[in-house]
């Protein structure tokens, strides 16, 4: 008998055909003799309908109470998929992520996980039961609900399988795995067997939502190897793991576009210590996430000034510029020029630690193309650049067939 953790993601129970689906799944599952404990998403489109709402009313809303909102999403799932698990006759308990025992820091919209103690879990399935778990979502020491930031249902069946030392634990979505490049934009993206962690991380940071990049960062401390596949198929998916010797033969695993970001520059900044401190420390503060960071050279007599621009997640644009505007007396930059029309292309894989000529080669890739740079960032296994976010997806697909084929 297997303890098995299979998540389910937006679309695969995006309607009650779809969560008829699951259960069938699960259930034959269990018919196997296996232990499941499931956990899913919002139905497709729920989460970002609660987020438009609460917008409507406020631009800026209550992150406790869009934690409130927002959890109401998985909690809708959890009780019909239980629902259509009793109706094919196989015992089954939704548990919230509280209930589940999933304990988080009180960083409301983003909270980490502190501690995971899956008591009622073990409970339920030792008494038969599958349980149903809600994604994303926990509560702090204090009993407030947290969110764990877009995606985090990924990082829930993470935990779970880390708590609970499940055998198998399964990310099952709308596609047939991890991709070369997402493959709705890039026909001719392939589907690997494996990926490394490292690798994977480092696409779902760099905007590659088939996995949230949190609970990728989970799995490779507490080394769980998990699968991503599809909830509509019987298709082999794709293995995340620790790095193997023969993943570093290949310079690049995949290419990844993340449409999501916005530029801020703050022009004419005093150039002097102190400043940059200020402003990211601030930012810090508010729980912004800073990408890339550029400063230009200095100009000017007296006290020389210098812009600087970075790069936020456009969800934290309207907080990163109200720290921003909160900081214009202290620090006395002349103004903030914001760029919402950018897309950040990366390229990533463990083969450029050992391989050169992968700069050189991206950049003539998209000069051919007449793509211009804005801002570079390189780190031991990726290299990213910010473009026009109008020209993305052609670049996407320009840097997939210079690299991948
Ligand atoms: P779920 O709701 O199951 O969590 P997501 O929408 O979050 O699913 O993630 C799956 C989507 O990720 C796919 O539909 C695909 O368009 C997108 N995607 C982006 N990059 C990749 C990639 N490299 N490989 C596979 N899918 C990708
Ligand atoms: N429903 C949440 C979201 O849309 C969490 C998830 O789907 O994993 O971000
Ligand atoms: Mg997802």
């Amino acid at each position: 008998m297997a303890l098995i953790v299979q998540k389910y993601g937006g679309t695969s129970v995006g309607n009650p055909g779809r969560i008829k689906n699951v259960a069938r799944r699960v259930a034959a599952c269990r018919a196997r003799g296996d232990q499941v404990v499931v956990v899913v998403s919002a139905m497709s489109g729920v989460t970002d309908h609660l987020i438009r709402l609460a917008k409507e009313i406020m631009p800026l809303p209550s992150e406790r109470e869009m934690d409130v909102l927002l959890a109401t999403g998985e909690q809708q799932t959890i009780a019909l998929t239980a629902i259509a698990l009793h109706a094919l006759n196989v015992p089954a308990v939704s548990l919230t992520g509280a209930q589940a025992g999933i304990v988080t820091d009180g960083v409301h919209t983003k909270a980490k996980i502190h501690n995971l103690t899956p008591k009622k879990v073990h409970e339920l399935l030792n008494q038969g039961h599958v349980v149903i778990v809600a994604g994303f979502q926990g509560e702090t020491p204090e009993g407030q609900i947290t969110t764990l930031g877009r995606g985090g249902s990924d990082l829930t069946a993470i935990a779970l399988a880390a708590a609970l030392k499940a055998d198998l634990c399964q990310i099952y979505t709308d596609v047939d795995g991890v991709y070369t490049a997402d493959p709705r934009i890039v026909p001719g993206a392939r589907k690997l067997d494996e990926i490394s962690y490292d690798e994977m991380l480092e696409l779902a940071s760099l905007g590659a939502k088939v996995m949230q990049s949190r609970s990728v960062e989970f799995a490779k401390k507490f080394g769980v190897v998990f699968e991503v596949r599809s909830s509509l198929n019987e298709h082999p998916g794709t293995i995340v793991k620790e790095e193997t010797k023969n993943m570093e033969e290949v310079v690049v695993r995949g290419v990844a576009l993340d449409k999501h970001q916005a530029k801020l520059t703050l022009v004419a900044v005093p150039d002097k210590p102190g400043v940059a401190a200020k402003i990211f420390k601030a930012l810090g503060d508010a729980a912004v996430n800073v990408d890339m960071i550029v400063q230009n050279i200095s100009h000017g007599a007296g006290t020389p000034q210098t812009d600087i621009s970075f790069t936020v997640e456009k969800a934290d644009l309207l907080k990163a510029r109200k720290v921003i505007d909160g900081l214009k007396t202290g620090i006395g930059y002349g103004e903030v020029i914001v760029a919402e029309q950018i897309g950040k292309l990366s390229i990533v894989g463990v083969g450029m630690k050992s391989h050169s000529g992968v700069a050189g080669k991206l950049f003539e890739t998209l000069a051919n193309a007449g793509i211009n740079i804005d801002m570079i960032s390189t780190s031991e296994i990726k290299l990213s650049v910010v473009i026009d976010l109008a020209r993305g997806e052609e670049a996407m697909k320009a840097v997939h067939a210079a690299f991948i084929g």
